[in-house]
């Protein structure tokens, strides 16, 4: 089997955003299609922005969502003897030349260049100096003034650059540090990545990334790509359109495989398939069926993916997502077999975890608080016998569960000579505080026996002294 090998490079500058998680998917679904090795390289060449925090929470996030890494995470910034070596091939091979134009020459030039109504460039003033490496001098590296430079994009086709429109480009700054784009080259060369799949704001630097392949006589990886992600109105995908970090997603209640899920269908699909397992989307991923727009994330389609994956598992699976949300609305004390048993009557109600936190409160608490308007129209006197009778009949039944509820229930309606829905809402308003929930013997089967009679009781003070 041939070997496949893909990275996924975040700047530690920030959180992982939803374009960069939809990269590293792609990227770890690719290889484990092919069979292959998946690195993380943290891409910490900028200093100042790169902190410990982002690299933390950027690895959170990918272990969040299961993008498990085969090799790392790499460090440039410990990488700096690689770039030191390579920058020698290059100035060895008279492809890199030591530049030492003041930024206040360079800010000339290029004013004089735009009043002449030129293209701003660097014009190659230290090009034949042959200086050394020397305090504020940068390394550049020696771009070809003719031909072109032609990127065959698995994803785009070929896309040709005129060699003429590319700068002799800085990859080695005064301080010694080398610059994202020859560092990625170096990187990729020596980590033998054999595909770059990354988001398409990269194809202008791609050429320029070429040269530097073909300078230092390697073979170029195959390039892939992928169109950008906009929102609903189809700009480019901002904070604006809401959250853009992928652990917002986690705060806000959603599950890893539905935001896998949804990250997928931005920009990949196989027929109108919306919905894949990840062992079927290890299974169908290729980069052939990625396509050349840009795809648009949907918050509406996330909540549809959300609620279908919380429909979709077994309540025991939800019991540790959910106790956080629990947590901070203090529901501390309950067992992982009440909380499974709560959780089966919400599956099909919720959108998100926090929806369904929200939802379990009458669950969690000990005695529950009557929505005034609830109480006033069910809890009335003529109900009070009704439930007196149901106190006495729950009290005395041996088995709690669906089934024997409804036989006792349709026994206690017969005896009274009432329909069912005459006491269904009352019985609700006493249990859950509200006229809507979960069905009654559902959550009458949860709460228990001895919190139903007490549930009972309080709706029948109520009665008495309203
Ligand atoms: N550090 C770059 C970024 O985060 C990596 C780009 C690449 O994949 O080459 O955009």
């Amino acid at each position: 089997m041939e070997h496949i090998v893909t990275r996924f490079p975040p700047s530690p500058t920030g959180s992982l955003h939803i374009g960069g998680a939809r990269t590293a998917l792609f990227n770890w679904l690719f290889t484990r299609n092919r069979g292959g090795r998946f690195i993380l390289r943290i891409e910490d060449t900028d200093v100042e922005r790169s902190t410990d925090e982002s690299v933390k929470a950027i690895m959170d996030a990918m272990e969040w969502l299961e993008l498990t890494w085969d090799e790392g995470p790499y460090f440039q910034t410990n990488r700096l003897d690689v770039y030191s070596e390579y920058a020698k091939k290059l100035v060895d091979s008279g492809n890199a030349y030591w530049c030492q134009c003041t930024p206040e020459e360079l800010e000339m030039r290029r004013n004089a260049a735009m009043a002449e109504g030129r293209k701003p460039k660097y014009e190659g003033a230290c090009r034949t100096k042959a200086f050394g490496p020397g305090p504020n001098r940068v390394l550049r590296f020696r771009a070809p003034d003719t031909g072109t430079t032609v990127l065959r994009d698995i994803i785009k086709g070929a896309i040709e650059f005129d060699n003429s429109e590319l700068d002799d480009l800085v990859i080695v700054k005064s301080d010694g540090i080398p610059t994202y784009n020859f560092a990625v080259v170096v990187d990729d060369i020596t980590m033998g990545v054999t595909h770059v799949i990354r988001g398409d704001d990269h194809v202008n630097n791609t050429p320029r990334q070429i040269l530097i392949y073909q300078a230092l006589g390697e073979k170029l990886p195959e390039f892939g790509h992928v169109p950008m992600i906009h929102g609903e109105d189809r700009s480019p995908l901002s904070k604006r359109h809401g959250a853009t970090s992928v652990m917002e997603y986690k705060k806000m209640g959603f599950l890893p495989e539905a935001l896998v899920n949804c990250l997928v269908r931005l920009g990949w699909s196989y027929g109108d398939q919306e919905i894949f397992s990840r062992s079927e989307l290890i299974e169908k991923f290729t980069l052939e069926n990625i396509g050349k727009s840009p795809s648009i994330f949907t918050m509406e389609k996330l909540l549809w993916l959300n609620a279908h994956y919380i429909k979709e598992k077994r309540p025991e699976e939800l019991v540790s997502p959910l106790r956080p949300f629990l947590a901070l609305r203090n529901y501390t004390d309950k067992s992982d077999a009440y909380l499974a048993g709560a959780i089966r009557t919400l599956q099909t109600r919720s959108h998100t975890l926090v929806e369904m936190a929200d939802a379990m409160r009458f669950y969690m608490v000990d005695e529950v608080e009557f929505d005034p308007a609830a109480a006033d129209e069910f809890l009335t006197p003529e109900i009070g016998k009704v439930f007196e009778l149901i106190i006495s009949e729950l009290s005395n039944l041996e088995t709690f569960d669906e089934n024997s509820l409804e036989t006792v229930f349709r026994k206690i309606v017969a005896d009274l000579g009432i329909k069912f829905g005459k006491i269904a809402q009352p019985v609700r308003v006493a249990l859950t505080g509200a006229t809507k929930s979960p069905g009654l013997f559902e959550i009458i089967e949860v709460l228990g026996k001895k919190s139903v009679v007490e549930r009972l009781q309080k709706g029948l003070k109520y009665t008495r002294e309203r």
